[in-house]
């Protein structure tokens, strides 16, 4: 018995969104635990909407989840023949029938029976022939019903009165998405269907034309609920950050979210949370995903990513870093930046004022300078900094210890215009730590030009 053959079939119309990623995952997923095989097939017939780009921004993407394929990618659009052929086959068995409503007649039906917009179920075969103008629709059934097999919802069950009629080739001679989705599965021999949940309204559509094209034992599918948002709203590429590149340049590491994004719709049943690529494989169950919407957690993910950073090996966080930063990161400041960030993009500004001069944070500055010390404080600073015998983190700070009892001030108030002075923020690794690492020259000139500045 050979193993199961599962798909993802994006469209290149965008960014990978996280809900595209999250059913690549559960795809592969699957497909790794049962021996059996993920192709990847690309959906590129919206000419008005795919664009390269974006299709290699998908290879790209799923390679830095550590998501593979079978096979060489399938693109729908070089299928084109394949697609006709099939509406060809159905039209010789009489299942279609050409029509030449116009959308606003359609439209105009509908609204008059209380349906939606874009709902077709009042046309009719009225024994057009080909034309111009005229798009092909594949003739459901007026009886009966249409069962879908879900692992994940049972038994989703649809009249077939009700299910309208679709337009499978357009009057450009075009096939139609629902046609070529279906007839790229028949002829890739796919097995289970994992998808978004939004694409269940037109599965009793796409079991008919398996059917009435000879596609043979149907395959099994599995729905995946929709994400949503902390108010509840489906996840939206204009409110909510959705596309998997975004979360890869603000440092968001792939085997976190990976990990992330196998918990939306699923856990295993000890309900633990943080899960390698292994034991994912090994324990996700596609039968245990649920069917109520999953909430995208940015908060969770980010405690996740914090957790993971402070866990790595100082070396292996430096390296990951690197492509954020202009230069190598100072060995002194790893382990201490490394605890404080939650995203490898948090590096860079918190470790840029070591090479550049500090840019200052107009609201850092009003709040360490708003005490009347702040002026003594850098001067007392810059001369204790001056005659200091050894620059060295532990020295430094006892030096402004001193500064601050003469002012009487405790370190942390007489710690603030300092940080300023020299980091331009309010916020950022410790800092006697960076001054060691700055020198003493660089110090000293910033606390001076701090001192001007505050007039
Ligand atoms: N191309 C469709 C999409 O990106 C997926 C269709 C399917 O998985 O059957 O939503």
């Amino acid at each position: 018995m050979t193993g199961p053959r599962l798909r993802f079939a994006p469209s290149p119309t965008g960014f990978l969104h996280v809900g595209s990623a999250r059913a690549a995952l559960y795809n592969w997923l699957f497909a790794r635990q049962q021996g059996g095989e993920l192709l990847l097939r690309i959906e590129d017939t919206d000419e008005a909407r795919d664009r390269e780009e974006w299709v290699e921004g998908i290879f790209e993407a799923l390679r830095w989840l550590g998501l593979d394929w079978d096979g060489e990618p399938v693109r729908q659009s070089t299928r084109a023949a394949r697609h006709a052929e099939a509406a060809a086959t159905l039209e010789a068995a009489g299942r279609t029938y050409w029509c030449d409503c116009t959308r606003d007649a359609i439209d105009q039906r509908a609204h008059a029976a209380g349906r939606p917009p874009g709902y077709d179920g009042f046309c009719r075969d009225r024994g057009l022939g080909p034309g111009e103008g005229r798009a092909m629709r594949f003739a459901t059934p007026t009886s009966g019903a249409t069962v879908v097999h879900d692992l994940i919802r049972g038994e989703p069950t649809f009249d077939n009165a009700v299910i309208d009629d679709p337009i499978i080739v357009r009057s450009t001679g075009k096939a139609m998405f629902v046609l070529a989705n279906v007839v790229d599965d028949i002829d890739m021999a796919i097995t289970h269907v994992v998808r978004g949940e939004d694409h269940l309204p037109t599965t009793p559509k796409y079991l008919l034309l398996w059917e009435a094209l000879g596609g043979g034992e149907l395959p099994v599918f599995a729905h995946l609920p929709m994400l949503v948002n902390e108010k509840r709203q489906k996840l939206s590429k204009r409110r909510d950050s959705v596309a998997v590149e975004e979360f890869r340049a603000e440092g968001f590491l792939p085997e976190v979210m990976v990990n992330y994004l196998a918990l939306l719709g699923w856990a295993p049943t000890d309900g633990r949370e943080r899960l390698s690529v292994d034991e994912l494989v090994r324990e996700f169950r596609l039968t245990d995903v649920n069917s109520s919407p999953a909430f995208f957690d940015l908060a969770k993910l980010r405690a996740f990513n914090g957790d993971t950073i402070r866990a790595m090996a100082p070396d292996d966080f430096a390296l990951a870093a690197g492509p954020w930063l202009s230069g190598p990161l100072d060995p002194r400041l790893v382990p201490l930046v490394q605890e404080r960030v939650v995203t490898l993009a948090e590096v860079a500004p918190m470790v840029d004022f070591i090479d550049a001069e500090p840019v200052i944070d107009p609201a850092s500055w009003d709040k360490a300078m708003a005490i009347p010390a702040a002026a003594s404080v850098l001067e007392r600073a810059a001369d204790a900094y001056q005659a200091l015998d050894d620059w060295q983190a532990a020295t430094l700070k006892e030096a402004l210890v001193a500064v601050g009892e003469s002012l009487d001030l405790n370190l942390k108030r007489a710690q603030a215009p300092v940080r300023v002075a020299v980091t331009g923020r309010s916020v950022g690794p410790p800092l006697f730590e960076s001054l060691e690492v700055l020198g003493r020259e660089v110090t000293l000139r910033r606390l001076q030009a701090a001192r001007a500045r505050l007039g």
